[in-house]
């Protein structure tokens, strides 16, 4: 019996608690790589995750271990994405095991996201082992945070071992822990193929790659799969173990982790949380929990000044190959010409892509103002899913505007209860509770505005609790709200990628701060520019960038050479990123800043 000596599991974490750190002592301890070639957290392998210090792509691994009892025992290691824009992933990954290891930082004890994660992890009816990390740090107050978890997340934690991710320390003890209480897989390896899909990846040259639990039956190569929520079939070129590379095997098994390849062209068509079976013999039913990847953020991506639209397009093309939950489609811009709408599960997803862009693609883009998708209600009683602002339907054809409304978690030390309190206030937050978790530790649960909590909450939330605070969100309803839409116009002109939709009571301090931003940030013309905020025909702001005067450069004459160099190159330095509109000349950051809120 094969199934007793697998163990398939994964590490959950809040953010900075030492997931990866632990993977890679779990790594070099049991796994086939050796210490010395390996790089810092071997599991974070896109560079923008390694220096954000976050998980986005899943990894999985297969380490060997020997433990006391004298068995060899597999241990699947999977990893899962650490931010809350993808917790779907998260929710499938940990569908593919049957234990988690909870790490919890001992000089910080529970945070909000390390209890989203568990209460993923609970609804997968997952074993846990709690562990308490950075016991080498002389602020670790272990005690404490073993109450936290038994108090708070209510599982038994008075022997959860005590270990250094970092230096190794107690990291023998949990993996015997580990083999104890999380318990083997189950399944029937000659029932009906039924796999997971957990994660999948665009390799060029074997297609999308599999990463899949097996439940039950088999797979090898040159069977016919399918894939039930999709329902295309296609033959099976290779499976096998990642160790973590690719290592290719006769068959996969019920209780197995592993990768299939299928010369499947696109990972959207090999969905995280689609099912695997064959095609000739299919399974009953699916597992439970598949969801369409649903974009929750959209925004405009242009060529900048000098950039093609067709590198742009072949870029985003290469990048939705890899990625599921990211969508586009070509839009148009009054402002700036051809370019994509694109969808994002985040903002932090959005960064990601943008950032891929630039760097791996070397392209020079410009990113109009995020959005959210509002549900509008039309006279007529139809509905339209906005997700550009410019596209809202003229007030008069509108009965009713609706908004995605999220439910927001955020743990709190409960001396910056008050200031968090008003924080929310001013983002339309609605409380809807309030518990003591503790004596000092505060559990407050609002509904509010998705539009409220992409851009700068979270850093907000932060700056006012010295970064004790944590927050977890997910989306809960569409709920009517007084929006208009707020257009700037410069030179009298409308600018299309500058309109959003606020809520109308904001709408006259939104324009004023909108135009006393981008008076920052416009250059000086030949001539005047006036730059407005406009609701519908009504001028709500307005405020002017000078002209420069023709002697600015003359008057340096005779007087301070270096100035004048200064203010060449300072004119030059502007010219990069700059992007006309009709005869306004804006700098991209005008698209960034514009975002931020003081
Ligand atoms: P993750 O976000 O949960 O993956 O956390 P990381 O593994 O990236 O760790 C976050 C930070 O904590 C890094 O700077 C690590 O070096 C540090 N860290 C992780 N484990 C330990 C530990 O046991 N002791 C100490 N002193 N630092 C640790
Ligand atoms: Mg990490």
């Amino acid at each position: 019996d094969y199934l007793k000596n697998i163990r398939n599991f994964s590490i959950i974490a809040h953010i900075d608690h030492g997931k990866s750190t632990l993977a890679d002592r779990l790594i070099e301890k049991t796994g086939l790589v050796q210490s010395r070639d390996m790089k810092e957290q071997y599991l974070d392998n896109m560079d923008i995750e390694r220096e954000r210090g976050i998980t986005i792509k899943l990894q999985t691994t297969r380490l060997h271990y020997k433990a006391g009892d004298g068995e060899e025992y597999i241990l699947n290691l999977i990893d899962t994405p650490g931010h809350v824009d993808f917790n779907y992933e998260v929710s499938r990954s940990l569908a593919a095991c049957d234990g988690a290891v909870l790490v919890v930082d001992a000089t910080q004890g529970v945070e909000a996201q390390t209890l989203g994660n568990v209460y993923l992890a609970l609804d997968e009816d997952l074993e846990i082992l709690p562990v308490l990390n950075k016991m080498d740090l002389d602020s670790a107050r272990p005690d404490e945070a073993k109450e936290e978890i038994e108090d708070i997340i209510g599982i038994d934690a008075e022997d959860a071992p005590l270990i250094s991710a970092k230096t190794g320390m107690g990291i023998d003890d949990m993996l015997e822990k580990l083999v104890q209480v999380i318990p083997p897989p189950q399944g029937d390896p000659n029932g009906r193929l039924k796999g997971l899909i957990f994660d999948s990846y665009y390799d060029s040259y074997k297609g999308v790659v599999i990463y899949t639990r097996i439940f039950d039956g088999s797979v090898k190569k040159g069977d016919f799969i399918q894939l039930m929520n999709t329902g295309k079939s296609y033959e099976v070129t290779e499976v096998g173990y990642c160790i973590p590379g690719m290592v290719p095997s006769k068959e996969l098994k019920a209780g197995e982790v592993g990768y299939v390849c299928a010369s499947i062209k696109r990972v959207a068509d090999a969905r995280v949380g689609d099912t695997i079976t064959h095609t000739d013999k299919p399974t009953d039913k699916p597992l439970k929990g598949y969801k369409k990847a649903q974009s929750m953020v959209y925004c405009g991506v242009y060529p900048a000044e000098g950039e093609k639209y067709e590198n742009i397009k072949d870029a985003l093309e290469k990048l939705q190959v890899n990625d599921a939950a990211f969508q586009f489609e070509p839009e148009n811009s009054a402002a700036l010409g051809f370019g994509y709408r694109c969808g994002f599960l985040g903002l932090l997803h959005m960064d990601v892509i943008v950032e891929r862009l630039e760097r791996e693609f070397g392209l020079d883009v410009i990113t109009t103002l995020p959005s959210v998708i509002y549900k509008v209600i039309m006279a007529d009683g139809t509905e339209r899913m906005i997700q550009n602002p410019t596209n809202l339907p003229d007030p008069a054809e509108i009965s009713r505007i609706e908004e995605p409304i999220v439910k927001a978690e955020i743990m709190t030390p409960k001396d910056y209860v008050g200031s968090i309190m008003t924080l929310c206030q001013s983002r339309r937050g609605n409380m809807t509770h309030m518990e003591y978790l503790t004596e000092t530790r505060v559990l407050l649960t609002y509904d509010i505005p998705l539009n409220e909590v992409i851009y700068d909450f979270f850093d907000a939330l932060k700056s006012r609790t010295r970064g004790y605070a944590s927050l977890d969100y997910e989306f809960q309803e569409y709920r009517p709200a007084k929006l208009v839409k707020l257009d700037i116009l410069l030179n009298k002109e409308v600018i299309d990628a500058f309109s959003s939709i606020v809520p109308e009571e904001e709408a006259y301090a939104k324009g004023r701060n909108i135009c006393a931003k981008l008076k920052k940030i416009i250059p000086m013309h030949q001539f005047e520019v006036p730059i407005q905020a406009a609701v519908g025909r009504k001028i709500i702001a307005r405020e002017t960038v000078r002209a420069y005067r023709k002697d600015v450069i003359a008057k340096c004459y005779g007087g301070d050479i270096s100035r004048k160099k200064k203010l060449l190159e300072k004119q030059k330095e502007g010219k990069k990123r700059m992007r006309q509109f009709g005869t306004v000349e804006v700098p991209q950051e005008a698209f960034t800043e514009v975002l931020k809120f003081d």
